[in-house]
């Protein structure tokens, strides 16, 4: 059985390999992506066994989706939905230094997810759930799948949620009470200075470590609180207790996916029984080794990669 089980929708992602508008570009090159999905893969790497449930589209993308997961180890539980395509995601440069995601995945696959594709026997073996703010936003039938895998993991089992607040899927206003309803059924929340805000609803807060202390005093909260601060690193309440995660300076190349990457360092830290800093530490080289590739999660490390850093926090001291 799975360590770790995660569901949600993974899409095939087109990205521009040049930049500038997208319509001038003359190819775009083919990859998957999907919160959820990038986490697992950044959980196995690092030794976990990991389950991803979702559902995919009865044509090629949804294959590769399939083959490309499979391919890094995840056990793959699948639905294949002969109603709808699998969704795609498509990435623009428009200057060297801003990348742009727009969705094609109203009525796809992946969003028509719902509580029967979630297998019981597979979450109650599971020592961590995972989950993310995404997902509930699919449609109704994919919330409902959400709560389910929560229910059947049992309270014994930890769940870990990402925020992961996408404006293109809901409003603040749809999204905060979802969201504030998760987040007192999780044990391990990653969340944005900006996700912070939308469940706080409380714009006078301002320093990250206020913002963490506010959230973490909310009625249900849960005991493991991270902050994420992109190149300024993250802060966390664990316990009540504050940290801050150590920050590398590398050669940022595409940011996206950088915290599917800190999560997975955390998580799979956590599950190993590592001490809070040994956590933060490989969740910060994680996030960094995500931004100096290409593409949303192939940059993810091994753990025998993780100490490669060192050299690019020294090169860039040179
Ligand atoms: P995304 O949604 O783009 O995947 P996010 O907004 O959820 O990312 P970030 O705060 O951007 O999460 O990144 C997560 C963590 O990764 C940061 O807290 C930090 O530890 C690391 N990280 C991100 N960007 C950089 C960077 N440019 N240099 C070094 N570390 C980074």
């Amino acid at each position: 059985a799975p360590d770790v089980v995660t569901l949600g929708e993974t899409m095939v992602l087109l990205s521009a390999p040049s930049i500038g508008p997208l319509r001038h570009a003359r190819s775009l090159d083919v990859a998957i992506g999907g919160a959820e999905s990038n986490v697992a893969v950044g959980l196995t790497r690092l030794g976990l066994r990991v389950g991803w449930l979702g559902r995919v589209g009865d044509d090629e993308f949804g294959r590769l989706v399939r083959n490309t997961l499979a391919g890094e180890g995840i056990d793959v539980s699948a639905v294949t939905d002969t109603g709808a395509p699998t969704g795609l995601m498509v990435k623009a440069r428009r200057t060297s230094a801003s990348t742009e995601v727009n969705y094609y995945r109203a009525g796809s696959a992946g969003s028509r997810l719902c509580p029967d594709d979630v297998p019981s026997d597979l979450l109650r073996g599971a020592r961590l759930l995972h989950i993310t703010g995404i997902t509930p936003a699919l449609s109704a039938s994919a919330r409902k799948a959400v709560d389910a895998a929560i229910s059947l993991a049992g309270p014994a089992t930890p769940v870990s949620l990402d925020v992961n607040y996408r404006q293109a899927l809901w409003s603040p206003a749809e999204a905060a009470p979802v969201l504030r309803d998760l987040f007192t059924r999780c044990d391990i929340l990653f969340a944005t200075e900006a996700e912070a805000r939308l469940i706080l609803d409380d714009p006078r807060v301002a320093s990250p470590l206020d913002l963490a202390r506010a959230l973490a005093a909310l009625p249900g909260a849960p005991a493991q609180i991270l902050l994420k601060r992109g190149a300024r690193g993250a802060i966390a309440i664990v316990d009540g207790i504050p940290y801050d995660a150590p920050v590398h300076h590398v050669d940022a190349v595409d940011p996206v996916g950088a915290g599917d990457a800190f999560a997975a360092g955390y998580l799979a830290e956590y599950l190993a029984g590592a001490d809070v800093h040994t956590r933060l530490a490989t969740a910060a080289a994680a996030g960094a080794f995500a931004v100096t590739v290409q593409g949303d999660w192939e940059g993810l490390p091994r753990r025998d990669e993780l100490a490669l850093l060192q050299l690019l926090d020294a090169d860039d001291a040179v």
